[in-house]
């Protein structure tokens, strides 16, 4: 009894302590913002925007991030948006947000790296403190905000040259019930079609992807996408925004009814009956060229069905791009710049059964 007491007094002295990440530190009933700062190495430092918001009451700390590809704006626009709308006299808990992982991308409006070093801003975790700017925004965003939070959501959507339906992940681990928790997050999150992503690292020390980072350091995490091709679509961002809140709620992190809510939009709950994705297709470009699309996101296509085609610069059509299984296009470039090698269509080929 003493010991579950001590334990009690321990949890509610650690909640009313301030919660620091970066330069943003907020103490119970508070919003902060700062800076993750990342010093300079081989190549020029930079710094990561962040906010704290700590609830008046404790419970979970989750953070929500996007804008590791600072061209998927729909994402980094619905972080902006719940930035606002966190009070955090409605909040238990804590919520770590941080919109722009990758500024010089935004900045640039340079779509799928950062221009600093071109490497991809989710494909270098955990990070290394003396590799180049990514690894080391990386090493700071594990450091600051991965190893400082309990759940973690990772938004992004279609980039400049992507034309996506929303879609999120379950990423199973391999541990029970750390599987079942991803899955009611990802669940409560809503988006109705769901990508089982079975081939993730399992070396923490080389886990790739940030909600890998998190979900192998004993984080459940999930990741969703929504929006494309530069667009902020308003119900691709309510659908990030609503699906974050209602991650919260499931977390009890906001009240079940009241908190913050869109004007105007119905809160759809857990999504009951999910198109499960098995297995993700790629189609790729075979040459440089002017790529042609035959169908749109989200269009259920049947293998061997033409989805595109790519022509040389005289319109001479030097490839036909044909679905290589029956799925949905989960993605389909939506520029006509091609090169080889460049994704024409991701298809997503639906599982038998729900998992
Ligand atoms: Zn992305």
């Amino acid at each position: 009894m003493l010991r579950v007491i001590f334990i009690l007094l321990l949890a509610v002295a650690s909640f009313a302590q301030t919660l620091t990440v970066g330069t943003a530190s907020a103490a119970p009933g508070q919003k902060a913002t700062g800076y993750i700062e990342v010093p300079a190495g081989s190549d020029p430092g930079t710094r990561i925007p962040v906010v704290v918001v700590r609830g008046a009451r404790p419970g979970p700390a989750l953070a929500i991030v996007s804008g590791a590809h600072g061209t998927e704006y729909t994402s980094i626009i619905a972080v902006e948006k719940l930035i606002t709308m966190l009070d955090p006299a409605q909040i238990s808990g804590s919520v770590i947000l941080v919109p722009l992982v990758n500024l010089g991308s935004f900045l640039q409006k340079v779509p799928h790296v950062n221009p600093v070093d071109n490497k991809s801003m989710n494909r270098y975790y955990p990070g290394n403190p003396n590799g180049t700017q990514t690894d080391r925004v990386l090493y700071a965003m594990t450091r600051e905000v991965v190893e400082k939070c309990d759940h973690l959501i990772d938004l992004h959507g279609g980039d400049l040259d992507e034309s996506l339906r929303p879609y999120s992940y379950w990423a199973p681990m391999g541990n029970a019930k750390q599987d079942a928790l991803t899955k009611d997050l990802v669940l409560a999150f809503g988006l109705d079609t769901i990508i089982i992503s079975k081939d993730r690292p399992t070396d923490p020390s080389a886990s790739r992807y940030l909600e890998t980072t998190a979900s192998l350091r004993g984080k459940p995490s999930i990741t969703a996408e929504a929006g494309y091709a530069g667009t902020v679509e308003t119900d691709d961002l309510n659908a990030l925004i609503n699906g974050s809140l209602n991650v919260m709620r499931y977390l009890k992190m906001l009240p079940e009814s009241g908190g913050p809510t869109l004007t105007g939009v119905a809160r759809v709950g857990p999504v009951q009956n999910p198109v499960w994705i098995e297995r993700v297709d790629t189609v790729s470009g075979n040459d440089a060229g002017i790529f042609y699309p035959l169908v749109k996101r989200g269009t259920y296509v049947q293998q061997g069905m033409k989805i595109g085609y790519v022509t040389d610069f005289f319109g001479k059509t030097i490839q036909e791009a044909v679905a290589p299984s029956s799925g949905v296009v989960l993605y389909i470039n939506a520029v006509p710049s091609m090169k080889k090698g460049d994704t024409i269509a991701n298809i997503g080929v639906v599982a038998a059964k729900a998992p």
